[in-house]
């Protein structure tokens, strides 16, 4: 039985968590004297002389909206990449604890279970990036506390089964990372409407990729309350920025020019893949259900050098186990994407 208690770190479960000056306060007031701001103003045009709302209450009701969760299951980070971070910080204790991942797969899990000297256990993907269950349940102790899933998976592109993940949901009895970063571009259904189902589980989004507001750092955990009330207590108090919150709320009245972008982005996913099959360095095209795809060539940093030496940068991982040979390239503007065919077009 998954029990919170049994998972959280004792000095955690102990935290008396920062109480800002607007915490304290409830009810209508014009004069607040209360956090040593610059009453002032800004010496801008807009005011951000006044500190951001610690719980984002305006951005959660509206993602709240669009998501289909309540506001009290999403924890919002200054991008996912904190939500990350968050995550070993409240449940890994230093030199002790174990968490798994199973690459190839992203690579800040693995730098922040570093920072945070969390051993880690990697369990390779199969061949056909699938999880290898048996390798996972092998690698589970009393000491692993999350498992990282990344689907859509960067950097190979495909969704990772469902069915598997629901296994690891059902079975491990701690918590189960399933990193969404990609899933606006996926034809898989999203695990934010399970939280109810699986109260191990944690459901990592971000503003970054489809949203196209890498710059505003903003990414999203939805989870239990239980879960979510820990994440908030350990965050520092203010990390989401007010300009941030701001432009965050303006752009999520935009749903629809976001909608437009993926429609477009896979019509282009799909057309730079018929192209580039037929190019004779190209080995394999991989399925990708994200806004990117691997792409396995005969000579992945040559190719690689060659693009760069012509202004455009695709991402060699070539290095990584299980992608040698490969670039993961973005699918970019339907002018880019142009310019890289005609570039790949003259390499001999
Ligand atoms: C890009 C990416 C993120 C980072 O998201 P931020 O919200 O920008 O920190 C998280 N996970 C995966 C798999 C990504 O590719």
């Amino acid at each position: 039985m998954f029990d919170i208690n049994n998972l959280l770190r004792d000095n955690i479960k102990r935290l008396v968590p920062y109480s800002s000056a607007r915490d304290e306060f409830q009810g209508e007031a014009s004069v607040f004297l209360d956090a040593n701001e610059n009453a002032f103003g800004s010496p801008l045009v807009q005011a951000f002389n006044r500190y951001p709302d610690p719980m984002q209450h305006q951005v959660k009701l509206r993602l709240s909206q669009i998501k289909g969760v309540p506001a009290r299951n999403i924890f919002l980070g200054n991008g996912s990449d904190e939500a990350i971070d968050v995550l070993f910080r409240s449940f890994c204790n230093p030199g002790v604890d174990n968490v798994i991942i199973v690459p190839p797969t992203y690579g800040m899990y693995e730098v922040s279970a570093n920072i945070n000297d969390v051993a880690i256990k990697k369990v390779l993907l199969t061949d056909g990036y699938q999880l290898n269950l048996e390798g996972i349940a092998e690698a589970i102790d009393d000491n692993t506390k999350l498992i990282f899933i990344c689907s859509p998976n960067n950097p190979t592109g495909n969704s990772i089964n469902r069915d598997d993940i629901e296994t690891l949901l059902a079975n491990f009895h701690g918590i189960v990372v399933v990193d969404e970063a990609y899933i606006n571009f996926s034809r898989q259904k999203t695990f934010i409407q399970e939280l109810t189902e699986y109260a191990n589980l944690v459901v990592l989004q971000t503003l970054s990729k489809a949203w196209g507001l890498a710059g505003l750092r903003v990414g999203m955990a939805f989870a239990s309350e239980e879960i979510i009330e820990v994440m908030n207590k350990v965050k520092p108090p203010y990390n989401i920025n007010e300009a941030s919150q701001t432009l965050t709320l303006q752009a999520l009245a935009n749903v629809e020019q976001v909608n437009a972008w993926i429609k477009e982005t896979l019509e282009q996913r799909d057309k730079l893949v018929l192209t580039l099959k037929d190019m004779t360095f190209v080995r394999d095209i991989y399925p990708s259900d994200a806004n990117f795809i691997l792409v396995k060539t005969t000579d992945a940093k040559g190719i690689y050098n060659y693009l760069v030496d012509n202004g455009i940068i695709v991402r060699n991982r070539n290095n990584v186990e299980l992608c040698e040979g490969c670039l993961r390239i973005t699918i970019g503007t339907p002018e880019e994407n142009n310019k890289l065919i005609a570039t790949l077009q003259q390499y001999q």
